[in-house]
């Protein structure tokens, strides 16, 4: 970036500089022939004055050097030159500066001279008696003035150059050094970027920097609680199976201890595969399909599978509604309504009930799954899409939850950029729904 910079610095010096010195060269030259102009336009004057008081042209010997002086006759021939032979000049008539000065009093031209480095000024004027004096004179062309200063400019700009270079790399310096800093303050959140125009920027990698933090946090926080959650039903079998190995425990404390040993060695395998099924959805490569899936017959099997878990809790399982079709993951799907659906009977009442409704608004389709359970108190409410974060941990654990379901919900509801509504109310019941982006109408 600083080389860049330095470079970008010192192209515009240069452009810079030699804009400016042709400029110049332009100005200057454009002034010099106006002063040559003038000069002869003096000289001419002067002249004129002096032959229409005497009648006669004399010039003085230290302007002959100088100046030529050609006095043209009211017929164009010329009646005196101070540097040729009048008898070999042509009619004079048909010069520019001549015509000029014949129609207006007064009349000027600049011609290129043989050689390429000079050009020759005339002036003219206009006598009272119809007779025209021209004065002219070689001065410098803008090409011999460019050759002379030539050197002096070369010089400047190499003078200038060299200013040039040190000025760029002390300006470079500056301007990267605030930016080198902010670098380093970066995790300080109070360190205000000096350049207004670093400020999308810092601010999205301060965001950055707090969203890795965060995650580290979560993920550190959801290692402890595996940890902590495989840990439980470990200790409790190492327990009960050392008891039964030390041959103390009568026949009928052993068919109780191995029936304990049976319930958290299938309770550790629910959780490892909650685990491992949360792992999956959180990985990039998730193996799903987007197709065609109707909420409907999906709403229909999980009512199969959880009838008879439903009718031990003494829940009736309802489902109203029409078919839907949405672009899904049919497996996902089953999961979602699955773990909602258990949900709603595990945290009901003796007698209650859970309605599957599957339905649609103007741009969604609609799957609410109601219960008349036990409800999640309001400053629960925001908290149970949390890894391993349960209302009631006793009650979770002895239903045989693992404090995982609904934060598989969130993912699947996620995944199919869905959104997810959680109603509640302590001690009457529950409902979450879930909308989808995309409706199908359904095929017949
Ligand atoms: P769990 O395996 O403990 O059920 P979930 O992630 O499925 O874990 O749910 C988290 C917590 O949310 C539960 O422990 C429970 O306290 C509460 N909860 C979930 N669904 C319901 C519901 N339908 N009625 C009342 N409470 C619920």
């Amino acid at each position: 970036m600083k080389r860049k910079i330095n470079q970008q610095l010192l192209l515009i010096a240069g452009i810079t500089m030699l804009v400016t010195l042709c400029s110049l060269i332009i100005v200057f030259y454009e002034m010099f022939q106006k002063q040559v102009m003038s000069d002869l336009r003096v000289f001419s004057y002067l002249l004129r004055n002096s032959v229409e008081q005497s009648g006669d042209l004399k010039i003085q010997e230290e302007y002959e050097n100088v100046l030529r002086v050609t006095w043209m006759n009211k017929d164009g021939t010329v009646l005196l030159d101070t540097n040729a032979n009048i008898d070999s000049m042509d009619n004079h008539l048909n010069r520019p500066e001549m015509v000029q000065a014949v129609e207006q009093g007064e009349g000027q031209a600049i011609r290129k001279s043989d050689t390429l480095s000079k050009n020759t000024f005339y002036y003219a004027v206009l006598l009272n008696d119809g007779s025209v004096i021209r004065l002219s004179r070689e001065a410098d062309s803008i090409w011999s003035v460019f050759q002379n200063a030539c050197p002096i400019i070369l010089l400047i700009i190499a003078g200038i150059g060299l200013l040039s270079v040190v000025i760029a790399n002390i300006a470079t310096k500056r301007l990267i050094k605030p930016i080198e800093q902010m670098a380093k303050d970066l995790d300080k959140n109070t360190v205000e970027p000096i350049y207004k125009e670093l400020e999308p920027f810092v601010k999205m990698i301060r965001q950055q920097h707090t969203d890795i933090l965060k995650n580290a946090h979560i993920r550190q926080e959801f290692t402890a609680n595996v940890t902590h959650e495989l840990k439980t039903p470990l200790t409790v079998i190492t327990g009960y199976s050392e008891l039964i190995q030390a041959g103390i425990v009568s026949p009928e404390d052993t068919i109780r201890f191995a029936g304990e040993i049976n319930k958290n060695a299938s309770r550790l395998l629910t959780l490892i595969n909650d685990i491992l099924r949360l792992s999956q959805l959180d990985s990039k490569d998730l193996q799903a399909s987007r197709e065609e899936v109707d909420l409907y017959q999906i709403s229909q099997s999980v009512i199969e599978l959880l009838k008879v878990n439903a009718e031990k809790q003494h829940v009736t399982l309802m489902l109203s509604g029409t078919p839907q079709i949405v672009m899904g993951d049919k497996g996902m799907l089953e999961e979602l309504v699955y773990n909602l659906c258990d949900n709603a009977i595990r945290y009901n009442v003796k007698g209650g009930k859970v309605v599957i409704y599957i339905g649609a608004s103007e741009e969604h389709a609609i799957l609410s799954v109601k219960d008349t359970g036990i409800g999640i108190p309001e400053k629960h409410q925001k908290r149970i899409f949390e890894r391993f974060y349960r209302v009631d941990k006793g009650r979770s654990k002895s239903t045989g939850g693992t404090g995982l379901g609904l934060a598989i919900v969130k993912h699947i509801v996620t995944w199919h950029r869905a959104t997810l509504k959680l109603e509640s109310e302590e001690g009457k019941g529950t409902e979450i729904t879930v909308a989808f982006p995309e409706t199908v109408s359904k095929k017949n």
